[in-house]
């Protein structure tokens, strides 16, 4: 595919995830919290995140390695990232989730495997084609701004999530008021962390399907943060009343 194609290609992606992004903010994506039977036939949860998520590490990895061109460091690093937050999102997290008896709508896991596809596929194929010279990538700031960047976002993600885990014991399902740390200021740390990380990602890598990803990542998360903040507000009484959605004191 030529360069010019594959950009094409790569913004009409972009301005998709920006068009979708309104429909996001009014209907909320039918999973957790916000599941309902309303979406059609629906699969254990646990299964659902396991298959759905695995997706994005494979077509990474073929679509990187079945060009056997010369990989160079800076494209390792880029990929030991990509597939380091995916182990943990596809193998572990689905694992770890006290999920007993939940299910997940097919749609909800069908139109992730689209996502999931097209996002690892973009990544993973640009990062193996050259199309991009990353030769000597790892001496330029960017790449270590990236880096840090990604991994303060991870930090925030895998300790939000493992927060939000341990709320249950085994066998509960339901819902407690999360504290402590990054929560005392945001209902949803877990999301803001994803968009910290992808965002980094997308510095380090400088290229067109990484930023296509944080803008994905973001045009997710943003809603479904605000829908989860209502949602506490609406259940729980005493829900913090200092606290923001996404952003400490903004949003
Ligand atoms: P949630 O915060 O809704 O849930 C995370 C886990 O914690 C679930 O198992 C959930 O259970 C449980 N949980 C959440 N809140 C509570 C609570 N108050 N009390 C008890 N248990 C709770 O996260 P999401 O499901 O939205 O996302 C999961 C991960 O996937 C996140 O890290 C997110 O950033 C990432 N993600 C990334 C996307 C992207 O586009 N890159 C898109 C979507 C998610 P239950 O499922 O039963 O609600």
């Amino acid at each position: 595919m030529s360069g010019q194609t594959f950009n094409t290609f790569l913004w009409a992606w972009i301005v998709l995830a920006l068009a979708l992004a309104p429909i996001q903010f009014r209907v909320t994506a039918p999973y957790g919290r916000h599941a309902s039977t309303k979406w059609g036939p629906t699969i254990p949860n646990r299964l659902g995140w396991l298959v759905m998520e695995a997706v994005s590490p494979l077509v990474f990895a073929a679509a990187l390695l079945l060009q056997n061109a010369p990989i160079p460091t800076a494209v390792w690093v880029f990929a030991g990232l990509y597939l380091g937050h995916y182990f943990n999102r596809a193998f572990l997290f689905p694992l770890r989730t006290r999920t007993m008896g939940k299910r997940i709508p097919l749609a909800i896991v069908v139109s992730a495997i689209a996502f999931n596809t097209v996002n690892g596929w973009a990544n993973g194929y640009y990062l193996g084609s050259g199309l991009a010279d990353y030769a000597g990538w790892i001496a330029d700031p960017r790449f270590w701004l990236g880096l840090f960047v990604f991994f303060a976002g991870a930090a925030i993600n895998l300790w939000a999530d493992n927060r939000l885990i341990g709320l249950r014991s085994r066998g509960e399902t339901g819902y407690a008021i999360p504290r402590g740390g990054p929560f005392d200021l945001v209902s949803c740390p877990n999301h803001l962390g994803e968009i910290i990380e992808w965002t980094g990602f997308a510095i380090c890598c400088w290229n067109l399907p990484a930023l296509a990803f944080a803008v994905w990542t973001a045009a997710n998360l943003v809603p479904r943060a605000l829908s989860h903040h209502r949602w506490y507000k609406e259940e729980f009484a005493d829900y913090p009343s200092g606290r923001m959605a996404l952003v400490p004191y903004m949003l």
